[in-house]
């Protein structure tokens, strides 16, 4: 085993799966964009699949390429369609293709694409928005339309206003869809934040990506995360390098940001911000040894971080965990983003690929 690679439990997808499709009555589907939200995407994708998803969602065509060569068939969305993207060989593939333009539109046309067209009902990224939905629909009219779609800004704060303007745009747009001849056969909107809090939303089709990996899209949801009883899927853990003792007024790591109190000990944790460590945990993100918390002393270096054992009888060789479900008293990636001023998705996502992923099943090897 290498000494650091980040664990993932495959029956924590599943479950996490299974448990927000008996949450609603609408099908899943579940967003494995950028590597699986940096679990494997083709892991998550069939751990997915196993807990009741119906549909898979990535950002890139590319990605929903690399998943069909993997041997995946089930139905699949990538959400963004770019110019230089090989349209061809996604319609060969049975991809279906976002399309929230009019020159994407044009793009698509006379290739026998399934699309689904974006709406942009707030968050003013992809889209079409409100002034040009009678021409966008009425050019979508030839086109195999399989779904008309939106995404929310803020549906991980559960009551913001923006969340029922945003459900009520969505409902005006399939109305002007249908008066231009449009009626898919799916509608979609509803995010994690969404999909936990927000039921109304939930229409046809919930498109989960976070919550799948057991994470809160943020502190708004973490009740309905554990109402559910979802779970985080990665654990991240190394081992101790090297312990060494440092005499009082020693200065740690790059810049000095830490400066030692009194007498005490260091122990080296070899992944740095080359491995996606968050260089604004510095000084105060946690880590578990056997159990008790130590946090890191001054910066994160590209390879490795300290941090202050104080006097605890920690060696070279043990364990170290840097987040994870918390059954050993490890913190989640919710608490390391709090620390680094992110969110736990940037924590998970940006897992380097020096770090191996080794794959589990409620802690046996898969
Ligand atoms: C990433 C993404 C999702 C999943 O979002 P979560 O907050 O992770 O649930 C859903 N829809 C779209 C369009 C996305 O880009």
């Amino acid at each position: 085993m290498p000494a650091s690679f980040a664990r993932i439990d495959l029956a924590a997808i599943t479950d996490n799966v299974a448990a927000i499709a008996a949450s609603t009555s609408a099908a899943v589907m579940a967003v494995v964009k950028a590597d699986g939200y940096g679990h494997g995407a083709v892991s998550a994708a069939r751990a997915a699949l196993a807990g009741g998803a119906s549909w898979l969602a990535v950002a890139f065509v590319d990605e929903a390429l690399a998943l069909r060569h993997a041997g995946i068939r089930a139905p699949l969305l990538a959400l963004i369609t770019r110019s230089g993207d090989d349209l061809d060989a996604a319609v060969a593939a049975g991809i279906d293709l976002g399309v929230g333009s009019l020159e994407c539109l044009r793009a698509v046309a006379g290739r026998g694409a399934r699309v689904h067209l974006e709406v942009d009902t707030g968050l003013s990224r992809g889209g079409a928005r409100t002034e040009i939905w009678s021409k966008f629909f009425a050019a979508a009219r030839d086109l195999d339309v399989v779904a008309v779609w939106s995404h929310f800004a803020c549906s991980d704060e559960p009551g913001h206003p923006a969340n029922a303007r945003q459900l009520a745009a969505y409902h005006d747009a399939l109305h002007v869809a249908k008066h231009h001849g449009i009626t898919p056969s799916i509608r979609h909107l509803a995010n994690s934040g969404a999909t936990l809090t927000l039921p109304e939303s939930h229409v046809d089709v919930v498109r989960p990506g976070i919550a799948i990996y057991g994470l809160s899209p943020g502190p708004g949801c973490e009740r309905a995360v554990r109402d559910l009883g979802l779970r985080p899927a990665m654990t991240l853990r190394s081992e101790v390098g090297s312990v060494k003792r440092i005499p009082a007024g020693s200065g740690v790591s790059y810049g000095w940001a830490f400066t030692a109190a009194h007498a005490t000990a260091l122990a080296l944790v070899p992944l740095g911000y080359a491995d996606g460590i968050p260089r604004h945990a510095a000084n105060s993100a946690q880590v578990a040894i056997a159990g008790r918390r130590f946090r890191i002393a001054g910066a994160v270096c590209m390879d490795q971080f300290m941090v202050e054992l104080h006097d605890a009888p920690v060696g070279p060789g043990e364990e170290v965990l840097l987040f994870g479900p918390g059954t050993h008293g490890e913190p989640s990636a919710s608490e390391w983003a709090a620390a680094a001023g992110t969110i736990g998705y940037e924590i998970v996502t940006r897992i380097g690929a020096r770090v191996p992923r080794v794959y589990c099943r409620d802690g046996a090897a898969a």
